[in-house]
């Protein structure tokens, strides 16, 4: 059984702790790998690294750290098709959605590259008599990034590209469902120049992550996964000092307007709700259909549902692969019989599906729940797995309050062909990311990524311009330079221009 070990100081590391997790093939269900489980004194190891490093990357140039981000750069790309394997054989989504992960990581390191000139700070000449200002940003030291199963190369690049370009050390804890993405980057870093100890990998559980929550010498933390560990993150870290910015769960709705292309929406819908069988922070899960809409969308929804090709991810042919655990999946099964139980209608049912040569994968078929309410266990309940609920609402304002009524706001969308619909929407919903006839609208690493209300603690979101500020912290330095000849005027009052 192959063993997955952390990294520390730039090497595999087996730590002190005999704790293990198993790590399972959801296409086939068998156990692949054991995964260690970091103890306190595991991660007290990797963060005396990270701070001990942090004494030289802290202090090295803009282009020291540029040059080693590049090599970075060429690497990930170089080995996408190797990273999307390891990420489909451990998470189960199909391999070219692991390549698009892989993709939109990368783009985080591509937006980094380019520090010099995000890290430019201000300066006013001149304020005062022979005084000028200036601004410019400093590392924290040692940062931490907890982060969830379902994107086990993107997520934490959303994170450590940013980190260590703004000079901070890293210390990660990803998934110990899918840990291996993050050991080949760990070996990618190394390759490409990075110092030992500035990228550290401690695996585990809520031991590993309160230690690191705990520990004086953490400066920041990073967290994304589900919306009650996001809170107790965001709550611990904050009172041991931290920066903290923690990313939580989602309930994503699509409108759909009568006046939009019936086609193009369900084809996107359906897309949305079933790619990565629907474990995606930006899947829709609930699309809202407004009054005549509501019949053909259900309709073609279905036919598009029953249409999905199920499989492997390994299979060329698959659009959809299993969910992670066998755990994950008789949740989802149970949550579908409650909605059919509570009184909405099953259109789709995606239980009991089963892939040929893949018996005991844990699968679960495409799923559409028609006329669910608000009150509806698969409408309260963060389902995320293939199961895309349809609530009726009767015009463009009453969709929107049912939005701004749901306790996360992660992401949504519209379908429509009016501009001024579009406009009213864009505006009036309580979501921090909104698609205009696109339902997953990621923004590009040169934006931030985050939602509003609880499907984000703190106030920072991540990557982008945001993801600079969280890294940094400003200085404001006011200089004069006085001639040695000049008399003082030196003055009690309080100084003014
Ligand atoms: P999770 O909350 O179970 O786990 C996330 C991380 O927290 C993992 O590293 C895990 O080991 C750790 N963890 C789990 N339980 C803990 C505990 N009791 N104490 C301390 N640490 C703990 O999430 P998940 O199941 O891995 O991922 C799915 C969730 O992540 C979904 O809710 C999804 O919406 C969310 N997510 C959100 C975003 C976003 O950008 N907002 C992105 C991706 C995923």
């Amino acid at each position: 059984m192959r063993t997955v070990s952390h990294w520390i100081g730039g090497k595999p590391a087996t730590g002190t702790s005999t704790r293990t997790s198993p790590v399972w093939n959801p296409a086939t269900g068998a156990q692949q790998a054991e995964v260690l489980l970091a103890g306190t004194a595991d991660v007290d190891a990797a963060v005396q690294s990270a701070k001990a490093a942090f004494e030289t990357w802290g202090q090295s140039s803009l282009s020291q750290r540029v040059k080693v981000l590049f090599a970075f750069r060429e690497l990930v790309n170089a080995r996408m098709d190797d990273l999307a394997e390891i990420i489909s054989d451990e998470h189960g989504k199909v391999l070219s959605d692991a390549r698009g992960e892989v993709q939109r990581g990368l783009e985080v390191v591509e937006f980094a590259c380019g520090i010099p000139s995000l890290l430019k700070g201000e300066y006013s000449d001149q304020v005062s008599g022979g005084v000028d200002l200036f601004s410019f940003r400093q590392p924290l030291g040692v940062c931490a990034g907890i982060t969830p199963f379902n994107f086990p190369a993107m997520v934490p690049m959303w994170m450590y590209p940013v980190a260590i370009a703004t000079g901070n050390t890293f210390v990660l804890k990803p998934s110990e469902r899918d840990p291996s993405a993050s050991m080949l980057a760990a070996e990618l870093w190394a390759e490409a120049g990075l110092p030992d100890g500035v990228f550290n990998v401690v695996h585990g559980d809520k031991e590993s992550v309160d230690a690191l929550l705990d520990h004086p010498d953490v400066a920041a933390v990073s967290f994304v996964g589900s919306t009650p560990i996001a809170r107790y993150i965001h709550e611990r870290g904050i009172a041991a000092g931290k920066r903290v910015q923690a990313l939580g769960g989602a309930k994503n709705h699509a409108i759909v307007l009568p006046d939009a292309g019936l086609d193009y929406a369900s084809d996107h819908l359906v897309a949305a709700a079933f790619g990565s069988a629907g474990e995606r922070c930006m899947a829709i899960s609930a699309a809202v259909a407004v009054g005549s809409a509501a019949d053909a969308l259900v309709e073609a929804v279905s036919a598009k549902a029953r249409a999905t090709k199920v499989g492997s991810g390994r299979d060329a042919e698959s659009e959809m692969g299993p969910v992670i655990t066998a755990a994950a999946r008789d949740r989802i099964v149970d949550l579908i019989g409650t909605g059919e139980a509570q009184g909405a209608t099953l259109a789709v049912d995606g239980r009991g599906l089963t892939v040929p040569g893949h018996e005991d994968g844990f699968f679960v078929g495409p799923t559409v729940i028609d006329r669910v309410t608000t009150e509806m266990d698969v409408y309260t309940e963060e389902i995320f797995g293939p199961v895309l609920s349809v609530i009726r609402a009767d015009s463009v304002d009453e969709a929107i309050a049912i939005i701004n009524a749901n306790p996360y706001g992660n992401g949504t969308a519209i379908f429509t062909s009016s501009g001024e619909a579009a406009r009213r929407f864009q505006r009036g919903v309580n979501v921090g990311m909104i698609g205009i006839n696109v339902p997953i609208p990621v923004p590009m690493a040169y934006y931030s990524f985050g939602g509003w209300k609880d499907s984000l603690f703190g106030q920072s979101h991540i990557h982008g311009p945001e993801g600079i500020a969280f890294y940094t912290r400003a200085k404001v330095v006011t200089a004069r330079w006085p001639q040695v000849t000049a008399a003082s005027d030196s003055s009690f009052h309080f100084p003014t221009a």
